[in-house]
């Protein structure tokens, strides 16, 4: 049987445990072998502000995952020198895999409601299963207007509700205030260690 493979795209700025239980609740809630985070390079969508670097984002994503059997990190979008779409990393994984695995592509729901802006979005189809978890703030409703050919392939996965983002966290930290118990521990000592988020939003190189 081919392996069933959860890839997890995200600016990860920084992964947070509402990442990490979307993830977990995909792998268990749809037998998937492994989930494969993929922090982004140049993410297209995040233009308008200046994002961590990435060798900051993927520490930090490695931290997060670290000791988790089931979960991996890829550094496919950084390592490239064009901005990340979902439809290369994919194809990529395919063609890198043998045997073909199985593609799960797991977002939250805003992301799926943002589909439509994804270059060669219609494509994802026959690249992979879409996987949306629900996230506070977001109804479902707007799924209705999706493309049906999107729908089709689409699983909606009802996780435990957690409010949480990585913009909430990066304003937490810069005003000094507590980000325990919503990022693994590594993960905050990370940020504390290399003085991230202090500046608000000016990059580290
Ligand atoms: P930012 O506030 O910077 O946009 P974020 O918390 O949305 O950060 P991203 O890196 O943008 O995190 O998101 C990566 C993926 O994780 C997206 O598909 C997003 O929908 C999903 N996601 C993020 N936080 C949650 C959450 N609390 N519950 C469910 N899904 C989430
Ligand atoms: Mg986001």
């Amino acid at each position: 049987m081919a392996e069933k493979i959860g890839i997890m795209g995200g600016t990860f700025d920084p992964i947070h445990y509402g990442h990490l239980l979307a993830a977990e609740e995909c792998r268990r809630q749809l037998a998937l072998d492994r989930i494969v985070f993929v922090p982004t390079g140049t993410p297209p969508h995040k233009r308008n502000r200046a994002v961590t670097s990435p060798e900051d984002r993927y520490a930090m994503t490695l931290l997060a995952t670290a000791g988790v059997r089931e979960f991996f990190v890829s550094r496919t979008e950084i390592d490239r020198d064009r901005p990340s779409h979902t439809v290369d990393t994919l194809e990529e994984f395919l063609k890198q895999s043998a045997p073909q695995p199985e593609l799960f592509f797991i977002t939250g729901l805003d992301a799926l409601l943002s589909i439509a802006t994804w270059k060669d979005y219609m494509q994802l189809p026959s690249l992979c299963t879409l996987v949306t978890a629900t996230r506070p703030g977001y109804s479902v409703a707007g799924v209705d207007a999706l493309p049906i050919d999107i729908r089709r392939v689409l699983k909606l996965i009802e996780i435990p509700q957690f409010a949480i983002s990585s913009t909430e966290i990066r304003s937490r930290a810069r005003e000094g205030r507590s980000i325990r118990f919503l990022v693994p521990h590594l993960v905050e000592s990370y940020i504390e260690n290399c003085g991230l988020y202090r500046d608000s939003e000016v990059p580290r190189i």
